[in-house]
């Protein structure tokens, strides 16, 4: 009997991987948290390949796992260890990343088209070659893919001036779980004719169809740019900086990101050649960038004279107690590499839990307080670990054990904090009027929980959209939608 994984290969020669040491690459996320298995990993180069691999599964009723640079935090982009549906075979794991044009770019229109494997990094470095910026940022940009940014709907350090990877977005071109290829690659900025099909694929994690081609909105490259990493009391302090921040120099702000001391220490001791920029330890920094257009000669000096201005005033008020401005571009990367390095330097010291959470940006100093003052109680063996992006009002509010507890004999103890600890969390952002996933999606990791704080109706519509997009659930099966 010819087996499906023998018509496959007889269908993709080539664009084939079904060995297990070839596939394993494939099936583990890149925390390694989550390892599934796979029938093949199959590897299209064009949107119509990608059409003729989901008709055969569809024909074939073989699930498929969309699967870009798999950067994702949510464990999204890699199968389940069996068959979510004990009537399904195993999935194939659909990898984009050989989908990797750039078809075209229009300055004069301010979009390019791209395919869905074009790392975010390539994608930026286009942009800039035709004199655009394409603003999305995030510290996985060398690998992750515009095909997961936007299935993600992914967020990252520019979102307070450009908004996140949905609003960067005016068309896409999906193959349905059918094999039928939409054409959606509209380069519009207005266009009112019935339901927002985009919309809809952009953060639905690979569970309603394949996204193979993006048109990306561009925008001014800027002629200069300034951060500053400003010591502040609290968070009470960062906020009543940003808006007079934002009154002051407008479109200009470019990122309001702010990290403890906790944070900073992490980083001085971990990443090599690293030190604090301020001389006195402060319980919160913020890192602000401005971004000015206009002649580069005297927008270098625009952008330094108005961060010292805002942050002279802010001085005088007592919210900033000191302040680091970049003077050149070795110290504009090295302030920006603190903030990118605080992961890597949290992973150094032992196993963490991670929560991205949301919240009215005007609430976050009081969750902070009450929820900080809870785990402190319930969790002693918790060091908090927060950062996060305060202009758009999402943390990365994460846990890690307390220093010298961090040993692999102690990791299985602090992971199983993970539950009530979550619980605590989620229960608070929840009253705050927050969510339990600002920028990382649902995945595997916020699934079942998502169900404690969206209404039966909520859920009903859901299932309703993923019924009619994909009525053999064949897309990401067990990913996004609560199981229950
Ligand atoms: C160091 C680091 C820093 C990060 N910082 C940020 C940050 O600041 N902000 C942020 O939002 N995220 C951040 N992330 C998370 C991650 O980089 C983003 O979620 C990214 O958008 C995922 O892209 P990817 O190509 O790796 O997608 P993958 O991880 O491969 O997939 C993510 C989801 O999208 C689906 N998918 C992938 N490609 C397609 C496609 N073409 N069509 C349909 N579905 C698809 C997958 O099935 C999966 O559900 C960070 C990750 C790392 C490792």
């Amino acid at each position: 009997m010819t087996s499906l994984t023998d018509t496959l290969r007889a269908c993709f020669t080539g664009k084939l991987l079904t060995d297990a040491a070839d596939m394993a690459p494939f099936l583990t996320d890149w925390r390694k948290m989550w390892t599934g298995a796979a029938l093949a990993v199959v590897q299209p180069d064009t949107a119509q390949d990608v059409a003729q691999v989901l008709t055969w599964c569809n024909a074939n009723n073989v699930p498929v796992v969309p699967q870009g640079g798999s950067t994702g935090m949510s464990g999204g982009s890699v199968p389940e260890p069996s068959s979510a549906n004990a009537d399904q075979p195993l999935p194939i794991v659909l990898s984009l990343t050989r989908l990797n044009k750039v078809r075209s770019v229009d300055p004069q229109n301010n979009t390019m088209v791209v395919e869905a494997g074009v790392t975010l990094q390539a994608v930026q470095e286009a942009a800039c070659a035709a004199g655009r910026l394409f603003p999305l940022s995030l510290a996985a940009e060398g690998t992750c893919t515009i095909g997961g940014n936007l299935a993600s709907n992914a967020g990252g350090v520019q979102v307070l001036r450009y908004g996140n990877a949905r609003e960067l977005c005016l068309g896409l071109e999906v193959v349905t779980p059918e094999g039928e290829l939409w054409d959606g690659l509209r380069t519009l900025r207005k266009d009112n004719t019935g339901y927002d099909l985009r919309d809809m694929y952009i953060g639905s994690e690979g569970t309603l169809g394949v996204i193979t081609a993006a048109v990306l909105k561009l925008f001014p490259l800027p002629a200069a740019q300034t951060i500053a990493l400003a010591a502040v009391p609290s968070t009470r302090e960062a906020l009543a900086l940003l808006n007079p921040a934002q009154s002051r120099v407008g479109a200009a702000l470019t990122a309001f990101e702010v990290l403890t001391d906790t944070c900073m220490e992490l980083v001085t001791d971990h990443v090599p050649g690293t030190r604090r920029p301020v001389t006195e330890a402060s319980p919160w920094y913020v890192l602000l960038e401005l971004s000015i257009t206009g002649q580069p000669d005297q927008a270098e000096a625009q952008a330094s004279q108005m961060m010292e201005d805002l942050l002279g005033a802010a001085m005088e008020t007592g919210w900033v107690t000191d302040a680091a401005i970049s003077a050149n571009l070795a110290q504009f990367e090295a302030l920006w590499a603190i903030r990118e390095n605080i992961s890597e330097s949290q992973s150094a010291v032992g196993k963490t839990i991670k929560h991205d959470i949301a919240l009215p940006v005007s609430c976050i100093p009081d969750f902070l307080e009450s929820t900080d003052a809870a785990i402190a109680q319930a969790f002693p063996q918790v060091r908090q670990v927060v950062f996060g992006h305060l202009g758009d009002g999402n943390l990365h509010y994460n846990a890690s054990p307390q220093p010298g507890m961090g040993s692999a004999e102690h990791a299985a103890a602090f992971l199983a904090l993970e539950g009530p600890l979550n619980k605590l969390v989620h229960d608070a952002v929840h009253a705050f009027g927050g969510s339990i996933s600002a920028e990382h999606g649902l995945g595997v990791l916020r699934r079942d929980e998502s169900a404690r704080f969206k209404s039966p109706l909520e859920l009903k519509l859901m299932r309703n959209i993923k019924q009619a997009l994909d009525p053999k659930g064949l897309m990401n099966p067990a990913k996004l939608l609560p199981l229950n």
